[in-house]
């Protein structure tokens, strides 16, 4: 082992979009290994919208992420030292050690994953999926013959959405940028439709492919973007239908004090179509990860829940490739490979 490891930190805080320049390459020392800890080599660090936000020194959920230390995020690896007795060399593990090829962690803060490709851990087997179960399953609980829309949805998230609503009976109906990623969505997926909402010129030529796509109305909505797609879907939403607040990721890269794409031009529409809209954090629901957990590996080990990855190489990668996530360039699950058979 290396005596030194690298890892990107915060540079700087953007305003409006995010540039590489925001980020620095810094190589560091090993730290010492005190009790209780264990050192990991990290295989695949993951990229989420989530990490924009933090970016930022305003007031959320979470706080911001500290300029000069390591950019946070999630990590799969293996363990390399270990001074808890919890923990061996070798053993495969999750954590949130960040944009770093190595990192250490109190040994609670790890957990052990299964047999499953290292990868899947950080995508349908992780967080993103967990998010897309929380949301169908507790929120918009979709029933056979219900319609149901998710943004997004050649994403993490999205594409396991659908799925999951498609299993419960649904009609599913994706919307996605460009033709490549709804031919993905229907045909490797198997959404019923996909609208690109890149060839609708206004909220209203949207509204109106999407109207196409789901001639029923819609009774569930999965919104993972805002925006002019949030606008146009809630024109669209039947008496009695459920709205499921999960990302804004148009809105992400705004400058703070502006207005926001997502706001809601028509609120008359939540009383004439008595919807209920709800946000979540699927991080405020750690209760039910083993519950979500275990449906989502059943799901995977059958072969019925399909993903794809896009994969950047190297730790130096991960800002243009994170860059990249923000304006759509990920088909599926947006990861970095630390290693090089990782
Ligand atoms: P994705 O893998 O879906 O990647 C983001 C996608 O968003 C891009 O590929 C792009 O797809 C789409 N996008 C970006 N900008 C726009 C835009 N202006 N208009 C429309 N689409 C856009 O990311 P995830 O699946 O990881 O996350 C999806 C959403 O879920 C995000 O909003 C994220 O913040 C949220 N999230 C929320 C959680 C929670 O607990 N509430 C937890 C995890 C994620 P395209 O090419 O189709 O435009």
């Amino acid at each position: 082992m290396s005596d030194t490891y690298r890892r990107i930190v915060l540079a700087s805080r953007p305003r409006g979009w995010a540039t590489v320049d925001d980020f620095r390459l810094e190589v560091v020392d090993m730290p010492p290994l005190e009790d209780g800890h264990v050192r990991v080599r990290n295989h695949f660090l993951s990229l989420d919208p989530y990490m924009r936000g933090r970016m930022n020194d305003a007031k959320s959920y979470a706080a911001p992420q500290a300029l000069g230390e390591t950019m946070i995020g999630a990590t799969v690896g293996e363990v390399v030292e270990s001074r808890d007795p919890g923990f061996a060399v070798g053993d495969r593990v999750a954590g949130y050690l960040g944009w770093a090829e190595y990192g250490v962690s109190a040994a609670g803060g790890l957990t052990k994953v299964g047999t499953h490709p290292l990868s899947a851990y950080l995508g349908v087997l992780g967080m993103p999926g967990m998010t897309a179960w929380y949301g169908v399953n507790k929120i918009l609980e979709p029933k056979p013959g219900d319609t149901l829309v998710v943004s997004a949805a050649a994403g993490a998230v999205g594409g396991v959405v659908g799925q999951l609503a498609r299993r419960a009976g649904a009609r599913v109906v994706g919307i996605a940028g460009g033709a490549e990623k709804c031919r993905y969505v229907t045909q490797e997926l198997g959404f019923d439709a996909c609208v690109d909402y890149k060839t609708a010129a206004d909220v209203k030529a949207l509204a109106g492919s999407i109207r196409t796509a789901a001639p029923a109305g819609v009774d569930a909505h999965f919104e993972n973007v805002g925006g002019d797609v949030l606008n146009a879907v809630m024109s669209l939403l039947n008496p009695f239908s459920r709205v499921a607040i999960c990302g804004l990721i148009s809105d992400y890269n705004m400058i703070p004090g502006d207005i926001p794409k997502s706001a809601i031009r028509n609120p008359g529409l939540f009383l004439t179509a008595r919807c209920r809209m709800q946000g979540f954090i699927v991080t405020d629901h750690l209760e039910l990860w083993s519950e979500g957990l275990r449906a989502l590996t059943a799901e995977v080990a059958s072969g019925r829940m399909k993903y794809r990855e896009s994969i950047a190489n190297g730790v130096e990668s991960a800002p243009a490739a994170f860059i990249g996530l923000l304006k759509g360039e990920n088909l599926g699950k947006q990861l970095v490979r630390l290693k090089d058979d990782g």
